[in-house]
C-alpha cells in the first residue's frame, strides 16, 4: 500500500507560539502559514525581526527520514556553497528534531530551519536560456553532492512521487473524472510500464532531492541562477535521472516549446554531471510519467481532502502541457536531449534504416502492395490520433477507419495485454470472455439479430455471408451496388465491381448483378429530385425481373449502409427500405456491410443501417471492431443461422480467441462509457460547418457530404460539368502530409478527400483539420 499522506497537520497559532517559546526560546511577533502538501510550514518572525521556518512533519514521518532531510541539506550546502539551504537550527536542548503532540495525542516531529530568502522561480514570468541552463547545473550539483551520500532511511518504497513507483501509483488515474484526460494519463503510465521501467532499472542510483521545481528553487536578484533550494520532503534513494525529470516536468509548464525549454536545462545538467545515452533515451517518458503522477495525485487528493489546495496548483497548465506532450514524437525529444548533451544525432541512422526497408519491401513483396505517399511514411509509434515517424515528426492521422478509438488507446491495449498474458486459445473451449463479449455486441443490435459468427477480417465475414445466403435461399445470384467494394477473398472480389467491373478488368461473373449507385451528386438521379431513395431503390426490380425470366431469384442484396470506397456517399432516404422490400419479396436476403461505417462512426446510431430505418438479415462488421487487432463478425437472425447449419461445421482457428474478445469488449466499453456517439454528433456538426465554409470559398469543392465523422470532400474541375479533379486531390493529399495532416482519397476517380478521424477527437482537433485544409486549398491554383 502506497503512503499517500494527503492530510497535513493543523496546529493552532497558540500551540505553535508556545512550542517556539518553550523549545527554541523564540518570542513570536508574527506567524504566517507557508502551505505545503504534507507538512505544516510556518514562517516565524520573532520580536527582533529574525525569520525562520517551523516545520511540523506529518504524523507518519519517521524520525530517520527527518534526519535524512537534515543531513542531505547539510551535504548539499557543503558542495554548493553559493546556495542558501534550509539548514536546521538546534533547539534549546541541542536537538535538531523536537516532538509535539496534537490534541488527539498523535506525535509529530518538529524542526526549525533557516528561512531561505529570495524570489521563487515561480515568481518569474519567463525563464531566460541562461537561467534554464543554470537550473540544470544546480540540479546536477545536488546529484553530485549526494553521489556518495546514503542512509537506509532513503529507501522509501512507498513514496508516491518516486518515479520508479509509477506502476503502483498509476491506478490513481481512476480518480480523474474527465475520460479524455484520464486516457492521456493512462497512455503515459502505459509507456512507463512498457518502455521506461526496465531501462530505468539499469541506470545509476543515488539519493536525490526529487522535488526541484519552481516552488522549491529560489532565484538570484539578476534572475540568472538558482540561489537557494528548499523542501526536502520527497528525498529518496532512486534513479538519479528522476531528479532531472521532475525538474523538467515543472519547467516545461507554460512553455510554448516544452522540449526546447527542457533541452536548455539538460544542457546545463550535462556540464556538471554527464548523462548516459540510456538515461537520455527514457527521459522524455519519465517527464510524462511525472506529469501523470502529478495530475493523478491531484485528482486523488481532491477526492480525499478537498481542502488541501496545495496539490491543485497550476493543474490547468499541467493539463495543457500533457496535451502538448502527447503530440511530441519521443524521437524528437530524445534527439533534442542528445544534441544538448553533445551525443550524435540518431536521425541519419533511422533514415538509412528506412531506405533499406523500402528496398527490402520491393525485393520481398509484390508490387500490388503499394505504399501511401510519394515519399512513404516510416511510422514508429502512435498516440490517439497522432502518428510518429522515424524523423521525429508528428502527424495528425485522419485515416482512422481501423484505429477508430485512437492509436494505442490504453483502455483497449491494457485489457488485451492482460488477456494475452493470461490465456489465448480457440473457441472450441468455453471461456467467459467469448460469451460476455458476444452478449455485449448483440445488445447493440435490434432484438431479431441475435446470433453472431466471428471471423478475422471483413472479407471473411462477407465471404461467410455469401456462403450463408446461398445455402439458406438455395439461390446463387447476388445483387450489388455498381461501385461497391466488399473485400479481397475470391467470393468478395466477385461482388466488388469497384475492383473488377472497370474498363480493362474482367467484369462481374454471371451470378453477380450490379445496380446504379444511389449517388445523389453524380448518379442517375440527383439530389433535390423527389423520392430519390425510391427511384434508386427501384433499380433492383429490373435485375429481379431478368432473373425471374430464367426461373432464378436473388440469394441476396449486399450494400454498405453509407457507401465508402465506392464513392463516399450517403444513401438517400428510403433507399434500403425500397431495395429490401423488392429483394425480400423475391425470396432474397439483405446484407448490410458495416465494415467501414459501424460502431458509432456515423454518429446518430451505433449501426449505420439504423439511419435507413431497416433491419437487415445479416450484418457484417470489421475494421474498428478491435481497433486494429484482426477480428470481424457477422450477425444474423436465429432462423437464418439454423438453416445455414447444414452439417458442415463452421470453425475458424483464430476467431473469437480470448485475446480478440478482450480487444472487442474493450472497444465496446469505450463506445458505451465515453458516450462516443454524442461526441461524434457534436464534432461532426462542427466539421461540416467548417467544410461548408470552405466550399463557399473554393469553387473546386464540388460537394461536401457524409454522416457523423465519415466525411467526403469531392474535388472537381468545374462545378457544372463535375469533371473530377483527380490531380488536384492527389496534390492536396501530399501538401497536407507536408503539413503533418494525413488524409487520403476515395471514389472511382480518387478525387474525393476522405476524412475519417478517430471518434475521440475534440473541438480543437476539428478546427485544426479545417484550418490545415483551408491553408492547403488556398494554394491550389
Ligand atoms: N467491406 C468493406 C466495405 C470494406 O471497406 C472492406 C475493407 N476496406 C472490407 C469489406 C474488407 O475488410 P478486410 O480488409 O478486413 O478484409
Amino acid at each position: 500500500m502506497l503512503d499517500l499522506k494527503p492530510i497535513p497537520p493543523k496546529f493552532s497559532e497558540q500551540e505553535i507560539t508556545r512550542l517556539l517559546l518553550v523549545s527554541y526560546g523564540i518570542e513570536v511577533l508574527v506567524l504566517s502559514d507557508l502551505g505545503s502538501y504534507v507538512d505544516q510550514n510556518i514562517l516565524v518572525c520573532d520580536l527582533q525581526g529574525n525569520k525562520s521556518v517551523l516545520k511540523i512533519h506529518d504524523g507518519v514521518e519517521q524520525k530517520e527520514v527527518v534526519q535524512l532531510q537534515i543531513d542531505a541539506a547539510e551535504k548539499i550546502s557543503q558542495h554548493l556553497t553559493e546556495l542558501q539551504l534550509p539548514l536546521t537550527i538546534k533547539s534549546k536542548t541541542g536537538n535538531e528534531i523536537e516532538e509535539v503532540r496534537n490534541a488527539s495525542g498523535q506525535k509529530h516531529h518538529v524542526r526549525l530551519i533557516n528561512f531561505v530568502e529570495g524570489d521563487m522561480l515561480k515568481d518569474l514570468s519567463s525563464f531566460s536560456d541562461r537561467l534554464l541552463s543554470n537550473v540544470g547545473k544546480t540540479v546536477a550539483g545536488t546529484d553530485v553532492a549526494l553521489e556518495n551520500f546514503y542512509q537506509p532511511a532513503a529507501n522509501r518504497p512507498d513514496i508516491p512521487w518516486d518515479l520508479k513507483n509509477a506502476r503502483k501509483i498509476s491506478k490513481l488515474s481512476q480518480c480523474i473524472k474527465n475520460p479524455t484526460q484520464r486516457r492521456l494519463v493512462d497512455y503515459f503510465f502505459m509507456k512507463f510500464d512498457n518502455e521506461v521501467e526496465s531501462v530505468l532499472f539499469d541506470t545509476r542510483k543515488s539519493v536525490i532531492h526529487a522535488d526541484l521545481h519552481r516552488y522549491s528553487m529560489m532565484v538570484n536578484t539578476e534572475q540568472t541562477a538558482v540561489s537557494g533550494i528548499i523542501d526536502f520532503g520527497d528525498i529518496v534513494y532512486s534513479h538519479t535521472i528522476c531528479n532531472l525529470a521532475v525538474c523538467l516536468s515543472d519547467l516545461m509548464v507554460g512553455s510554448d516549446d516544452p522540449i526546447a525549454t527542457a533541452a536548455k536545462v539538460v544542457q546545463g545538467y550535462q556540464q556538471k554531471s554527464p548523462l548516459t545515452e540510456q538515461e537520455i533515451s527514457i527521459l522524455h517518458y519519465l517527464v510524462c510519467t511525472r506529469l501523470a503522477i502529478y495530475v493523478s495525485m491531484a485528482a486523488y487528493t481532491a477526492q480525499s481532502d478537498p481542502s488541501n489546495e496545495h496539490s491543485q496548483l497550476k493543474e490547468e497548465q499541467v493539463w495543457k502541457l500533457i496535451r502538448k506532450l502527447i503530440q511530441v514524437n519521443p524521437i524528437r525529444a530524445e534527439e533534442a536531449y542528445r544534441l544538448a548533451c553533445n551525443f550524435s544525432s540518431l536521425l541519419p541512422v533511422y533514415r538509412q534504416k528506412s531506405e533499406d526497408n523500402l528496398k527490402k519491401r520491393h525485393n520481398m513483396f509484390s508490387n500490388m502492395l503499394y505504399t501511401h505517399y510519394q515519399d512513404p511514411l516510416h511510422v514508429t509509434g502512435g498516440a490517439f490520433h497522432y502518428l510518429y515517424d522515424d524523423q521525429g515528426n508528428t502527424y495528425f492521422d485522419c485515416v482512422n477507419n481501423v484505429s477508430q478509438w485512437g492509436h494505442s488507446n490504453p483502455d483497449i491495449v491494457r485489457p488485451a495485454q492482460k488477456q494475452i498474458s493470461r490465456l489465448n486459445t480457440n473457441s472450441r473451449y468455453v471461456y467467459d470472455l467469448m460469451t460476455d463479449y458476444a452478449e455485449q455486441l448483440l445488445a447493440t443490435f435490434p432484438d431479431e439479430l441475435d446470433v453472431v459468427f466471428f471471423t478475422n477480417s471483413g472479407s471473411e465475414a462477407n465471404d461467410l455471408a455469401m456462403r450463408m445466403v446461398r445455402t439458406v435461399t438455395g439461390n446463387d445470384d447476388i445483387v450489388v451496388i455498381d461501385t461497391a467494394y466488399h473485400g479481397n477473398s475470391t467470393a468478395c472480389t466477385e461482388i466488388s465491381p469497384n475492383r473488377i467491373d472497370r474498363p480493362g478488368k474482367p467484369g462481374l461473373p454471371d451470378n453477380v448483378h450490379s445496380i446504379a449507385a444511389p449517388d445523389g451528386y453524380r448518379g442517375k438521379y440527383l439530389e433535390g429530385e423527389s423520392e430519390l431513395g425510391e427511384k434508386y431503390g427501384n433499380e433492383v426490380v429490373s435485375v429481379i425481373d431478368e432473373l425471374a425470366k430464367n426461373d432464378k431469384a436473388p440469394a441476396a442484396f449486399i450494400a454498405e449502409s453509407l457507401v465508402g470506397t465506392g464513392g463516399q456517399f450517403v444513401l438517400p432516404e428510403n433507399y434500403l427500405k425500397t431495395v429490401y422490400q423488392h429483394v425480400r419479396k423475391a425470396g432474397g436476403l439483405c446484407i448490410a456491410d458495416e465494415v467501414q461505417v459501424g460502431f458509432g462512426r456515423t454518429g446518430d446510431h451505433t449501426w449505420c443501417f439504423e439511419s435507413q430505418d431497416v433491419v437487415p438479415d445479416i450484418v457484417t462488421m470489421g475494421k474498428p471492431i478491435a481497433n486494429g487487432h484482426p477480428m470481424a463478425a457477422l450477425v444474423t437472425k436465429r432462423a437464418i443461422a439454423d438453416k445455414f447449419d447444414n452439417g458442415i461445421a463452421f470453425f475458424n482457428t483464430y476467431s473469437a480467441n480470448p485475446v480478440s474478445c478482450a480487444f472487442g469488449k474493450a472497444v465496446l466499453d469505450v463506445l458505451e462509457n465515453d458516450k462516443i456517439e454524442d461526441n461524434v454528433q457534436k464534432q461532426a456538426k462542427r466539421l461540416f460547418s467548417g467544410l461548408n465554409r470552405l466550399k463557399e470559398k473554393y469553387d473546386f469543392i464540388g460537394d461536401v457530404r457524409g454522416l457523423g465523422l465519415y466525411v467526403g470532400v469531392e474535388l472537381v474541375k468545374d462545378r457544372t460539368t463535375k469533371e473530377p479533379a483527380t490531380d488536384t486531390a492527389k496534390w492536396v493529399i501530399e501538401a497536407l502530409k507536408d503539413r503533418y495532416l494525413l488524409l487520403n482519397t476515395n471514389g472511382h476517380d480518387n478525387n474525393i478527400i476522405k476524412i475519417k478521424p478517430a471518434l475521440t477527437i475534440d473541438e480543437n482537433d476539428v478546427d485544426y483539420i479545417v484550418d490545415v485544409l483551408d491553408n492547403v486549398f488556398s494554394l491550389v491554383n
